[in-house]
């Protein structure tokens, strides 16, 4: 009798525990989504937000197609297209603000190229919120096949680098440089292994902290600075963690002195992860987009991306955007947007609001 009271005991004390380690899971819903990615599959991955420097309703979101005729999108936030540029099986986007291109300062976008694994490089023209190429040449990377990319902006050298890695784990940091012609280079500074398949990444300028998923394992964080070295440490894992793997995209949303969340997509189960930004990116909670009206629930989330800024009426708190593998159901690909302060008023308590972190502005 005893050891059964033990035994109860012991499984009550196992549930509640599992109960707490799982934390919240809310549901939040989509306000607006994209028009589909290029091709008839699940073409689209990761996204990226670009903000306008006067008029932020104009703001856009870049994305990619990674079909064979792929290449970069750019939506409106009411989710039409303004631009489709197809040159190649684009898979990762990341932009950086203030990268100087002579006399002017520019918001510079990357993105990893599956055609010919090499880094694409374009500015946005504010005039036409559209892409331009400024690549001096094709930046053909030394990865096999490469994969996910992010960049960083160093709070530490002003340099600005794109980071890109492979189905193998293989990561290589470049730098990119304006080539004095108001065209943009770019040189390998580091390259070192993360273990197996590897894809989102994300950097914090304002920590030089880098961010890895390693999909079938967990998040990783090492140091942002391409001469500091690799050692890591684990944020969270796949299986025993609230991680189901892949672990996919990830994002920074920006707060005051240094606070804010990291996100994760938690693949295998449909859900983002949130954690603490700062210290040991403590876990907060869980959130699913689910399905309002004529605008489908979210699935199989690759590339997510995330930003504080007022962006005028529609969002006023910020935007969280995210893939969504299975478009209305179908075998396309699109993107949703999500006003921020839905997701954080879906938590008890509620998660910051802060829309006075400015990306263009100095890092602290
Ligand atoms: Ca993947
Ligand atoms: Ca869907
Ligand atoms: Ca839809």
């Amino acid at each position: 009798m005893k050891n059964y009271i033990i035994a109860i005991w012991m499984v009550a004390v196992i549930t509640i525990s599992a109960n707490l380690g799982q934390g919240q899971v809310v549901d939040v819903l989509p306000t607006v989504e994209t028009a589909p990615a290029y091709g008839g599959d699940d073409d689209a991955d990761d996204p990226a937000i670009w903000i306008h420097p006067s008029n932020p309703s104009l703001s856009t979101i870049i994305g990619v197609s990674k079909n064979d005729d792929g290449g970069l999108h750019v939506y409106g936030l009411d989710g039409t297209q303004i631009q489709f540029i197809q040159f190649g099986k684009i898979n990762s986007v990341d932009i950086r603000y203030n990268f100087p291109l002579n006399d002017q300062k520019v918001a510079l976008v990357t993105a990893s190229n599956r055609s010919n694994n090499s880094i694409a490089v374009y500015k946005v023209d504010p005039s036409t919120r559209r892409l331009e190429n400024v690549a001096v040449r094709m930046i053909e990377t030394g990865l096999g096949e490469i994969y996910g990319l992010c960049m960083y902006h160093s709070p530490k050298n002003s340099k600005f680098y794109s980071i890109v890695n492979d189905k193998e784990g293989n990561v290589e940091q470049w730098e990119l440089y304006n080539n004095g012609n108001s065209k943009v280079d770019a040189k390998k500074v580091r390259s070192f292994s993360v273990g197996s398949q590897t894809e989102g990444c994300v950097a914090d300028d304002e920590s030089a902290k880098l961010y890895i998923g390693e999909e079938a394992v967990g998040i990783w964080k090492y140091v942002a600075e391409p001469t500091d070295g690799e050692a890591r440490t684990q944020v969270d894992q796949c299986g025993g963690g609230h991680l189901r793997a892949d672990v996919e995209g990830l994002t920074i949303y920006r707060a005051g002195g240094r606070t804010g969340y990291l996100i994760a997509s938690s693949q295998g189960n449909n859900t983002f992860v949130i954690y603490e930004r700062q210290d040991e990116n403590t876990y907060i909670g869980t959130f699913r987009i689910a399905a309002k009206g004529s605008i489908d629930g979210c699935s199989g989330t690759d590339g997510i991306d995330v930003t504080n800024v007022n962006l005028g009426p529609a969002f006023t708190k910020g935007l969280f955007v995210a893939h969504d593998n299975k478009n209305s159901g179908g075998s396309s690909s699109n993107y949703k947007l999500v006003p921020w302060d839905s997701i954080a008023g879906a938590f008890d308590p509620i998660l910051k609001i802060d829309t006075s972190w400015d990306h263009r502005g100095i890092i602290r």
